[in-house]
């Protein structure tokens, strides 16, 4: 269970690891960016800060001109303006300008004297108010700053407010945003002021009412945002940062609209400066911040999976591997157990069912059938069958299955594996079923192994069936497989032992009617001999006449000769059987032999009744190059059994020749062969009558035709129960 597991196991844990490591990186890079985007913003607040630092020490640097000169003139101030060179050292300022604090009683003559410098001043707005600011001195004077002159800044609440904070905290105060009086439609931008007071003398006033009644003028500088800042931010080329600053309400600067910088992590700082409050933001740009715009983790991702992906498959086939491994020994395993079963077998019938239930089971199938092709008795083919898991009479009007489109490759040798017979093109193709033939087994999982005998050839066939389909797999083939090669031994084995067993059972029943026969002539001798003795005893004289002497002797003779065949046949069977019987090869006639072997039955006939019709051709010489003495014994057999079986019916012989061969014949008509029994009688001990019927070792005509063989001819039979036989003896000359 636990090996199963492993690869799923690893594969989880390598998941794991590749998470965890994409995770730990993007924390790492994250944290990485946002060390960097949290000193850019700094940067950027240093700068900033630096730079307002730098136009409010401007500003009271020019206050203290205010104090050292009493009165600044318009030449001196636009002097010293000048020198500061402003536009080039401190970019972003609009320049830096003087309101003088005028009250109204004095307003007419302050126009009237700044008019001697500058033909076109006067007041503006006009109206009367408490106190007036105008800008008297504003330089660079270029035409924006022309347009600020004689504007009085107290006169606008925005500017009256940073104006009075300036003089009665005596400090740099910054106006909150306004429109400068310098815009025009050309370019405009958000503004705002930063003011300086300038006092009557220069010093440490205690109240606010003591400054505001000592107050000479503001030294005040006009600032376009957005102008500044992009000054600004010029010091700061390579900060991967957008920045915002927003004032009161206000956007004063926003370079977040021209990049597309990540809104959700901007660092937002609130500036104190010159008495106001700005908020300024930085937004990482893209690929700096935050980790997710990184490549690495992704790849880190990418790789783990494709890296999981690789092991995981490895790791499965590996298993397969091992899995395989497993099933194959264990294939191999219940091979040899299904061969011990088997070979503990020795008869057929039982080996045949012994095999089918062991494929039963080893395929794991509903039903199996064993159809094994076999020589009956008679030497016709034959099919049996062993059935398993299913019952005999399924199978009873089911046609044997030999050449149906189906069967006929697995009785050709090959091996059918089909999940699903009932789908396979070649099948139903057989008549008149087409398909399955009524009642017959559900099938659709179908396995089918020739069995195939030592020379190649198949004798049988195991099959298998299940009611499901795709029941069957390679394991399942080659079990199967296996379990077929055992077949082939094991009905092998058992066939030798069935064989050795009827040899041992004839050779049986030979031994007991070779006792009998041997026995026979001997008894009767007995009796004679024995009736004689008791003759002897008692003094009876007769015993010893010449007739009954000679009649005794002629009996003893006939039995003596009859012990001599039956030895004799004993003798020549086995020496056909050792190799070692030969023929002795003479010219002969073969014409007068045959007559006076017939003549020399002629009693026998006579003493049976038996009508016989002889025919053997004209009178010549008839020569032959053969064994006179087998051949003899040949023709003698068929007369014998002639007389022996011929129920006393005439009989006919015939002895004809030509050229080519000889041909002799003997025609009986009695009880006859059966065909069944036909080819049997040809055999070693094989005889159709029971011994006490008629005597014979039933080895006459196996001898017969072993010795017609070495002649090169052969011996046939014609007939059938109750028709007579004739036996012809053709040899070749
Ligand atoms: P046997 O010594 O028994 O005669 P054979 O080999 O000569 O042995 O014959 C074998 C068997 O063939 C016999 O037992 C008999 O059954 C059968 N047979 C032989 N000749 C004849 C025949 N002419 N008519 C009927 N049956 C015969």
């Amino acid at each position: 269970m636990k090996k199963k597991l492993a690869p799923h196991l690893i594969a989880v844990l390598l998941l794991g690891f590749t998470l965890l490591g994409a995770i730990t990186t993007y924390k790492r890079i994250s944290k990485q960016e946002e060390i960097i985007a949290e000193s850019a913003h700094r940067q950027v607040i240093r700068e900033i800060v630096n730079r307002m630092g730098t136009y409010e020490n401007v500003l009271l640097q020019t206050r203290s001109m205010f104090y050292v000169t009493k009165e600044v003139d318009r030449r001196e101030f636009a002097q010293y303006v000048k020198k500061l060179e402003i536009l080039k050292n401190y970019p972003g300022i609009q320049g830096i300008g003087f309101a003088l604090g005028v009250k109204p009683n004095e307003i007419n003559l302050h126009e009237l004297r700044i008019r001697k410098e500058v033909p076109s001043y006067r007041v503006w707005p006009e109206g009367r108010r408490e106190i007036y600011f105008p800008i008297i001195y504003l330089e660079p004077q270029d035409w924006r700053n022309q347009r600020a002159q004689g504007y009085d800044m107290f006169s606008e609440p925005n500017r009256q407010q940073a104006m009075r904070r300036a003089i009665e905290e005596d400090a740099a105060i910054l106006s909150d945003p306004v429109e400068l009086v310098q815009e025009t439609e050309e370019d405009p931008q958000i503004g705002f002021l930063m003011y300086v007071p300038v006092y009557s003398r220069d010093e440490a006033y205690e109240t606010k009412q003591e400054r505001m009644d000592e107050v000479v003028g503001l030294v005040y500088s006009p600032f376009r945002a957005r102008d500044l800042f992009e000054q600004i931010m010029k010091n700061l080329p390579d900060l991967a940062v957008d920045v915002e600053v927003r004032f009161a309400g206000k956007t004063l600067f926003n370079r977040v609209a021209v990049s597309k910088s990540n809104r959700q992590h901007g660092i937002r700082s609130d500036l104190e400066l010159a008495g106001k409050t700005w908020e300024v933001t930085t937004f990482p740009l893209p690929g700096l911040y935050p980790g997710s715009e990184s490549k690495i983790p992704i790849l880190i991702l990418i790789f783990g999976f494709l890296l999981t992906g690789v092991v995981f498959f490895f790791l499965l086939r590996l298993r397969h591997q091992t899995e395989e491994l497993e099933e194959r020994s264990q294939t191999l395993q219940q091979i040899q157990d299904a061969t011990r079963i088997l070979s503990s077998k020795l008869e057929l019938k039982e080996v045949l069912q012994s095999l089918t239930d062991i494929g039963l089971e080893l395929s794991k199938a509903e039903f199996g059938a064993f159809f094994y092709n076999t020589i009956d008795e008679k030497g016709e083919s034959l099919m049996l069958y062993t059935l398993s898991g299913v019952d005999r009479s399924k199978f009873e009007k089911f046609p044997m299955p030999r050449n149906t489109a189906v069967f006929a490759p697995t009785f050709g040798g090959e091996t059918l594996l089909s999940s699903d017979i009932t789908k396979d093109s070649r099948f139903g193709k057989n008549t008149p079923y087409n398909g399955l033939p009524e009642g017959h087994l559900p099938v659709k999982s179908y396995l089918a192994v020739a069995v195939k005998s030592k020379s190649g050839e198949a004798i049988g066939a195991l099959f298998y069936g299940h009611s499901t389909a795709g029941c069957f797999t390679e394991r399942h083939k080659d079990l199967i497989e296996g379990l077929s090669q055992q077949a082939a031994i094991a009905i092998d084995n058992a066939t030798l032992f069935q064989n050795a067993q009827r040899a041992i059972a004839t050779r049986e029943e030979f031994l007991n009617i070779a006792s009998h026969e041997l026995k026979t002539p001997i008894t009767s001798m007995m009796i004679q001999y024995q009736s004689a003795e008791r003759m002897i005893k008692k003094g009876i004289d007769k015993v010893f006449s010449e007739e009954s002497v000679k009649k005794r002797v002629g009996i003893s003779l006939r039995q003596l000769d009859k012990m001599l065949k039956l030895i004799e046949e004993m003798l020549d069977s086995s020496r056909i059987s050792l190799g070692k019987f030969e023929v002795k090869m003479e010219v002969f006639d073969i014409r007068q032999m045959t007559k006076e072997l017939i003549e020399r039955y002629e009693e026998q006939f006579r003493a049976r009744n038996i009508s016989v019709v002889t025919d053997l051709g004209s009178e010549e010489n008839v020569e032959y190059l053969g064994d006179e003495y087998r051949l003899e014994q040949v023709f003698s057999n068929l007369l014998n059994n002639a007389i022996k079986y011929g129920l006393d019916a005439p009989v006919e012989i015939h002895l004809r020749w030509s050229e080519k061969d000889i041909q002799f014949s003997v025609k009986d008509n009695g009880q006859g062969i059966s065909e069944e029994n036909l080819p049997k009688i040809f055999e070693r001990y094989e005889r159709l009558v029971s011994s006490t019927n008629v005597s014979g070792l039933g080895l006459g005509l196996y001898i017969s035709k072993n010795i017609v063989e070495a002649h090169r001819g052969e011996i046939k039979v014609e007939s059938g129960p109750g028709k007579g036989s004739v036996f012809t003896v053709i040899l070749p000359r």
